[in-house]
């Protein structure tokens, strides 16, 4: 493909998948994943490059996770070891870990176009955790966090925005959302179904724990 793509899409071409990073217009027939599906004859093989290794195949897994939830490798390993810890499947323990993130919530609750977006909301100190301002996109959340806007009318009018370009969204269920204040609340850990990524999770654990 000879045109210019993102620097988002880019990492897509590399996957040969969707990563949805680039918001809104990751839903739209620009999708670069999409366009280059489109031109593509049957039997075709996509952006996949030949055979991998069995190394290849679970690094790209890894790198997968990694790029998703735009996490730098220090921050990915951090993850990771806490996952380890955790009792259960390391690989969906790690999947969760990430699903909670502050920054993954807001993206999930629609009150941002993307989890970039989200940062940025949450960096201008427009989310509240519990009554408190929170500027950090990895806070850790837990079951019972409710998040709120800044009282204030640039806060609620950036959110009540996003939420209008989407009137049919509907939260996962372990998201409970009020999108008139606009305000949630967390109500359960999000299970291995709530994650939109498709990976491998077991191949990234074999990746890390080599
Ligand atoms: Fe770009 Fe989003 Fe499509 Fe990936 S899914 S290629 S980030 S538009």
């Amino acid at each position: 493909m000879g045109r210019y793509l993102g620097s988002s899409c880019k990492y897509c071409r590399r996957e040969g998948m969707k990563l949805m990073l680039k918001g809104t217009r990751c839903d739209t027939a620009k999708c670069a994943v999409e366009r280059r599906e489109r031109h593509m004859a049957p039997g075709m093989h996509g952006w996949r490059r030949g055979r991998h290794s069995d190394y290849g195949v679970r690094l790209r897994e890894k790198q997968k996770v990694k790029r998703f939830y735009g996490l730098l490798d220090k921050q990915f390993r951090r993850y990771f070891s806490r996952a380890e810890r955790m009792k259960g499947n390391t690989g969906v323990n790690l999947l969760g870990l990430l699903e909670m993130r502050l920054d993954n919530v807001i993206y999930k609750l629609n009150f941002a176009s993307s989890r970039k977006a989200a940062r940025q909301l949450i960096a201008h100190g427009h989310i509240h955790i519990n009554g408190r301002k929170v500027d950090i996109s990895d806070v850790a959340m837990k079951v019972g966090d409710k998040i709120t806007l800044k009282n204030s009318d640039k806060s609620r009018k950036a959110v009540k925005e996003q939420l209008a370009s989407n009137p049919n969204f509907i939260p996962q269920a372990w998201l409970q959302l009020n999108p008139d204040k606009p305000e949630a609340t967390i109500v359960a850990f999000p299970t291995r179904e709530d994650v939109q990524l498709v990976v491998e999770e077991q191949l990234v654990v074999e990746f890390c724990s080599r």
